[in-house]
């Protein structure tokens, strides 16, 4: 009887013990499966954190330049690069006594990429406080400081061909373009019917002409294509080329640009 006794009390403890190890598995299981099953589900972004007022910061006493610059960033994942542009670009804005505020205009949808558009949204967001912007890709640093980014009369093209790292054709105005308000609406911004990567700046170029603006470019830089610019665009920076139907063409020769309006989208 004695051992049979000792065999039950055995046999008890280890079943406990089983039991108390499923129970805390289960436990588990349940708890992670509530938190991922909280994060997947919750992610609904209410409407006021994607659309804001943009309100200018009061004027610097410290910086005597009459006009303030808006500088327009299009942005989308590419935190590495914006981490370097901010304090750099601020900094050589601030030696040249630019009255100057920097926008990071963020594509949170998921749609291509538009740049285009993006700069628009800019725009429209700043125009009432700002006299001019800088249209100003995040990777590409100015390193002559002779590159000035004071208000321009006509559109200036700061990264011209002849100074930019990758770009060397002559109608080429990406990269960096400072423009002033009123040119800035007199050609009614730029196409918003550009998705994915290129030709949006080229048509742009379209505009400014169709409207007879001279692009003005720097003038007497002695620095050259390796060195007037930092372009921070690694290989693993892949640029989404894909066109729509004949849409080089179309901005090209600026005919109807209906036709490829709003039909590439990124899924
Ligand atoms: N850009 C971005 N995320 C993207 C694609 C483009 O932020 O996925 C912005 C960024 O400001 C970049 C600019 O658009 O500098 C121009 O794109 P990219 O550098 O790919 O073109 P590149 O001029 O080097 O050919
Ligand atoms: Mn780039």
């Amino acid at each position: 009887m004695t051992v049979i006794r000792a065999k039950h009390v055995r046999f008890s403890f280890t079943s406990y013990l089983i039991i108390l190890v499923s129970v805390m598995f289960i436990i588990t299981v349940v708890l992670s499966f509530k938190l991922l099953t909280v994060d997947q589900c919750n992610c609904a972004v209410p409407e006021t954190i994607r659309y804001y007022e943009i309100k200018p910061k009061p004027k610097s006493k410290l910086i005597s330049s009459k006009h303030r610059l808006a500088v327009l960033v299009p942005f989308r994942e590419r935190f590495e690069e914006l981490l370097e542009f901010v304090p750099y670009v601020h900094n050589f804005l601030n030696n040249q006594q630019i009255n100057h505020d920097i926008f990071i205009l963020n594509q949170v949808d998921a749609y291509r990429f538009n740049r285009a558009s993006l700069i628009n949204i800019g725009f429209l967001q700043t125009k009432t406080d700002y006299d001019y912007v800088a249209m100003h890709d995040v990777d590409l640093l100015p390193l002559n400081t002779n590159l000035s980014y004071t208000y321009p009369e006509t559109p200036f093209h700061l990264a011209a061909p002849n100074l930019h790292p990758r770009y060397n054709y002559n109608k080429f105005i990406g990269g960096i373009l400072l423009i002033n308000r009123e040119h800035f609406q007199l050609v009614n911004g730029l196409s918003n019917r550009y998705w994915g990567w290129g030709l949006e700046d080229d048509e742009f170029y379209v505009r400014l002409k169709d409207a007879h603006l001279n692009i003005t470019r720097p003038e007497n830089i002695s620095t050259g294509t390796n060195n007037t610019f930092r372009h921070i665009h690694g290989k693993d920076r892949k640029r989404d080329t894909t066109k729509c139907f004949n849409q080089r063409e179309v901005t090209r020769n600026v005919i109807d640009k209906q036709v490829f309006m709003m039909l590439c989208t990124r899924f």
